[in-house]
């Protein structure tokens, strides 16, 4: 049997508990490596060099509280500055380029799809992310699938009410297409104001969005259990 030798030392990551605030991203992107224990992260396993990107696995934590201790750090993510043509992509085009827009995915392009919805201690907040990329001509010119894009996003608590949004197309080939195509932002931001202040916040990726649980402010909340059903349950 083949044996890929991958050069380079293990990475391995940690996890600050002062700092960690529990929100489960890491251990819900990188499960592989990281695990939830009485409520905090821990790096509970190494990774194999160039199974993961260390910068992405830094920042998915919105307090900073990963770091990586052993292995090489990644430059980060490069920014194409081209993309080869693929052939007979006019053919490809011609039967897609009447295929109308719809307006909603535009508008999820943005952020602009937003729900909220009260809950017992605070509120759960959902943001739409596209379902797919616009249907253009450069699409088919370079060989895209018409899939779902994926975000890396931060939430930021601005104010006693409002959080900030910001989310950002995390495929290179598609930060290039975003750069020229009307209405496909790299990046969209979005600040939200609660009808009440607002303390704790939990944040997570759902099919079809980023979800928000922000707890009331001074609802001092360490139920693992509690925090655990808001964030599995799905209205
Ligand atoms: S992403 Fe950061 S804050 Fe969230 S559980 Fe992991 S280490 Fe803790």
């Amino acid at each position: 049997m083949a044996n890929t030798e991958i050069a380079g030392e293990m990475l391995e990551f940690f996890v600050d508990k002062e700092t960690c605030i529990g929100c489960v991203a890491c251990a819900d992107a990188y499960d592989q490596i990281f695990k939830m224990v009485d409520d905090k992260a821990v790096a509970y396993a190494k990774a194999e060099p160039g199974s993961v990107r260390p910068t992405r696995v830094i920042k998915c934590c919105p307090v900073d509280a990963i770091s990586l201790v052993a292995g090489e750090m990644d430059e980060g993510e490069e920014e194409l500055t081209s993309l080869d043509i693929v052939e007979g992509w006019r053919e490809e085009w011609a039967k897609h380029r009447n295929e109308p827009e719809e307006l909603l995915e535009r508008e999820r392009r943005y952020g602009r799809i937003v729900h909220l919805l009260k809950e017992e201690k605070g509120f759960r907040l959902r943001i739409e992310l596209p379902r797919t990329i616009p249907n253009h001509r450069l699409v088919y010119m370079y060989g895209i699938h018409r899939e779902p894009p994926e975000y890396e996003y931060v939430v930021e608590q601005i104010g006693p009410r409002t959080l900030s949004v910001r989310a950002r197309l995390t495929d290179p080939k598609l930060r290039f297409l975003a750069g020229k195509i009307n209405s496909f932002p790299v990046s969209f931001k979005v600040d939200f104001a609660f009808p009440d202040a607002v303390g704790a916040c939990y944040r997570r990726l759902y099919e079809g969005g980023i979800e928000i649980y922000a707890f009331l402010e001074g609802v001092l909340d360490t139920d693992a259990q509690l925090r655990k059903a808001m964030l599995t349950h799905v209205a």
